[in-house]
């Protein structure tokens, strides 16, 4: 089952993809993700990255496609996976169907979770995630059991740079001008999946895994 997660930066995309990839055993692939651990690890990729995302702009085309449909070759993405903030554009959206049609392949169901903005604004200011395994927690009720180490994998749950407010304004910017229009593309191809993203998290989840008809 190949997977792609639309929506605005806090729609819940990190959130479903993670408990996806537990129950369906298929990768969670999140560019954002990679990018942080390599800004961690101070590779090249890293540094040349953070420019971009300190400011909440894409990452040029020429640094994620071919990371991206690299990550896609490995082994363990074989019977499916969860893509997570890729793609960003048409561009990388083209990319991607156009690899994928070289193996006679193509995205099941590409997920959008609809959120209004002034909602995402809202749930950003008190977002925090692991350092660990990327996992989200919100300072409105949803913290982790001891307030500050992730319940999934126990590493420190902090804010993000990108989600100061400022910022946040800026990728959601990005996000109608460049990623909302990938909704509109995979609706032409009969993928797009719309999902009330401002729902109970049980509940929209639930929403998502009724699509897969089992
Ligand atoms: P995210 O964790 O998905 O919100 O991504 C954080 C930041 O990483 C974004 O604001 C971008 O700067 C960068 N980024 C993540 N995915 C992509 C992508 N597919 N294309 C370009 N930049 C990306």
């Amino acid at each position: 089952m190949k997977i792609v997660l639309l929506g605005a930066p806090g729609a819940g995309k990190g959130t479903h993809a993670t408990r996806l990839s537990d129950d369906y055993g298929i990768p969670h692939i999140s560019t954002g993700d990679i990018f942080r651990a390599n800004l961690k690890n101070g590779t090249p990729l890293g540094l040349k990255a953070k420019s971009y995302m300190d400011q909440g702009l894409l990452v040029p085309d020429e640094l994620t496609v071919d990371l991206v449909l690299d990550r896609l070759k490995q082994p363990d993405c074989e019977k499916g996976y969860i893509l997570d903030g890729f793609p960003r554009n048409l561009s990388q959206a083209e990319a991607l169907t156009k690899a994928l049609a070289e193996e006679n392949d193509e995205i099941d169901y590409a997920i959008h979770l609809m959120v209004d903005d002034d909602v995402i604004v809202r749930r950003m200011a008190g977002r925090r995630v692991c350092t660990g395994c990327g996992a989200s927690y919100n300072t409105n009720g949803l913290m982790p059991k001891d307030g500050h180490h992730c319940d999934r994998c126990g590493a420190e749950v902090v804010q993000r740079a990108d989600d100061a407010p400022e910022t946040v304004l800026k990728r959601l910017a990005v996000y109608h001008e460049q990623t909302e229009p990938i909704a509109a593309y995979y609706r032409a191809l009969g993928k797009e999946a719309q999902i009330d993203g401002t729902l109970p998290k049980d509940e929209a989840y639930a929403h998502i895994t009724a699509l897969f008809g089992d």
